[in-house]
């Protein structure tokens, strides 16, 4: 049975004889042949023995390979498990474990020798045009994409409502979780951000993101396919490759996260992305003189959205109305976001996963009993309805008594000269139960003393940090998130 995504690509695409999917230099498709290349990718995983339900690893990268085996594998009925390529040995070992894909998609070093070390077959592999080398000893499936064939063959096995994609996801602490999302999730997403930010079939996306995050995955590919819009794939970020393609092309929107925003924001490049009708940033707080210095040079700062990978996306700041610094903004449609007494922001909706796989207790505590989806983030909803992350509810410091968000502390600790980056963790204390301390990252030599002084005008008393660490860099994870369980784990135990 045809579903709805499904048929809402094919119409998007089918006609469309103009390039809609770029990856660098390498390779470029069609609409036609993108849906080619997603439906022979479906016929080959079902003749090589795929059934519904079945679990296929595949290494995400910007190449056609992956984008049409994802699509592909998830028509053939199949259920997607994304891999990080820059993952290490064990992590990727581990994932493996824990989802037992029946097939594996991907030639990196690692995946490989994680894959025939579980002993998958190996059959020969031929990637979309030149992307892939052929690997040496253990390739999966074979995947040769020749001319042209008919959009009517794709093999539409999937049900909507069914897991269709494993998202990892460790939250702050413990081994990470397999959050199962249907095609519907994906979708309901989709069509919320597609509304929200008046995303087109006259957009074209710059994509630079890990595609094996719901940032880079959920938004950028899926909501891109079903907004029927264009993508170019850099094989990397790059300031260079971001400014020329944006030159170049007729890119019309980018998504990044802070860290990059950052990037963008100390060039002198800057003005040139004018020509930008939409900057998203996303999956960690967007500092507001951050988003500030962007507004001052563009008139508009980046619009600032709030997602995870158990809910894809749940709010947005508006695209016309007012993109309020700092805040996470409303409700996308077909979402509902509610604050629990004790501020923890619960989300409900079609976005919201299924459960994790394998973990009944983790399922039991991960939903409220009217069917809330506990994020784990602090939150607050202003008077006109901006939703604000206060921080996850883990890294909440609780000092004497006293609830310290470390975002706060760790605004203003950023607003003294010469900081470039500030985490606020809480330290097991005697006297207090915990007391704040901070770590910084500084571009110039400070005073610790001094930036305490400074902090004294500025905060209460039990929000100020007991000591300030001077680090070099603060540990964070490939989306550029500070890592505050490692910043515990490290400097604090
Ligand atoms: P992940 O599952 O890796 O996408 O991480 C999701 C978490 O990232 C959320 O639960 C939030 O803690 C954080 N996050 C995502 N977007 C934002 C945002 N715009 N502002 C603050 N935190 C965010």
């Amino acid at each position: 049975m045809p579903n709805a995504f499904f048929e809402r690509i094919i119409e998007n695409y089918q006609n469309r004889n103009e390039v809609v999917l770029t990856f660098g230099e390498s390779a470029a498709f069609t609409g036609p042949e993108f849906l080619s290349l997603v439906s022979q990718s479906a016929e080959m995983l079902l003749e090589a023995g795929l059934n519904a339900g079945d679990r296929i690893a595949m290494e995400a990268g910007p190449n056609p390979t992956y984008i049409a085996s994802v699509i592909g594998a998830i028509a053939a009925g199949g259920i997607v498990v994304p891999i990080n390529p820059s993952a290490t040995h064990p992590e990727v070992d581990y994932v493996f474990g824990d989802a037992t894909p029946k097939f594996a998609i991907g030639n990196g070093e690692v995946f490989q020798s994680v894959a025939s070390g579980r002993s998958y077959a190996a059959k020969t592999y031929q990637g979309v045009g030149s992307d892939l080398a052929v690997p040496s000893n253990c390739t999966l499936l074979s995947f040769e994409i020749a001319g042209v064939s008919s959009i009517n063959s794709i093999e539409n096995l999937c049900e909507i409502d069914s897991p269709c994609l494993i998202g990892y996801t460790s939250g702050t602490t413990g081994k990470p979780k397999g959050a199962l999302l249907s095609l519907n999730n994906l979708y309901t997403s989709a069509k919320g951000l597609i509304k929200a930010w008046k995303w087109s079939n006259t957009d074209h996306l710059l994509h630079f993101l890990p595609l094996y995050h719901m940032h880079g995955l959920g938004v950028g590919v899926f909501a891109s396919l079903v907004a029927d819009s264009k993508i170019t794939f850099l094989e990397r970020f790059t300031e260079d490759l971001l400014f020329q393609s944006v030159e170049q092309k007729d890119i019309s929107m980018i998504f990044g996260v802070p860290t990059i925003y950052e990037r963008i924001a100390r060039d002198d490049r800057l003005p040139s992305l004018a020509k930008l009708r939409l900057m998203v940033s996303g999956s960690a707080p967007l500092p507001t003189d951050l988003f500030d210095r962007i507004k001052d040079t563009l008139s508009e700062g980046p619009v600032e959205r709030y997602g995870m990978t158990e809910t894809v996306m749940n709010t947005s700041n508006p695209f016309a109305g007012e993109r309020r610094a700092g805040k996470v903004g409303m409700a996308l449609e077909g979402v509902s976001v509610k604050i629990a007494p004790d501020g923890e922001v619960l989300i409900k909706g079609g976005n919201v996963m299924l459960g994790y796989l394998g973990r009944p207790a983790a399922n039991d505590e991960a939903f409220t009993s009217d069917g809330y989806f506990r994020t784990g983030d602090q939150g607050e909803v202003d008077e006109d309805g901006y939703l604000e992350i206060k921080g996850r509810k883990k890294d909440l410091i609780i000092s004497g008594g006293f609830n310290v968000y470390p975002k706060e502390v760790e605004a203003e600790i950023r607003a003294y000269r010469g900081i470039r980056e500030a985490a606020v963790v809480g330290r097991p204390s005697e006297l207090w139960g915990e007391e704040v301390v901070a770590f910084v990252e500084c571009s110039d030599s400070i005073d610790a003393v001094e930036l305490i002084d400074f902090l004294r005008t500025r905060l209460s008393s039990y929000k100020l940090p007991k000591e300030v660490f001077i680090v070099e860099t603060l540990p964070r994870n490939n989306l550029g998130k500070i890592l505050y369980s490692k910043i515990r784990e490290e400097y604090l135990n």
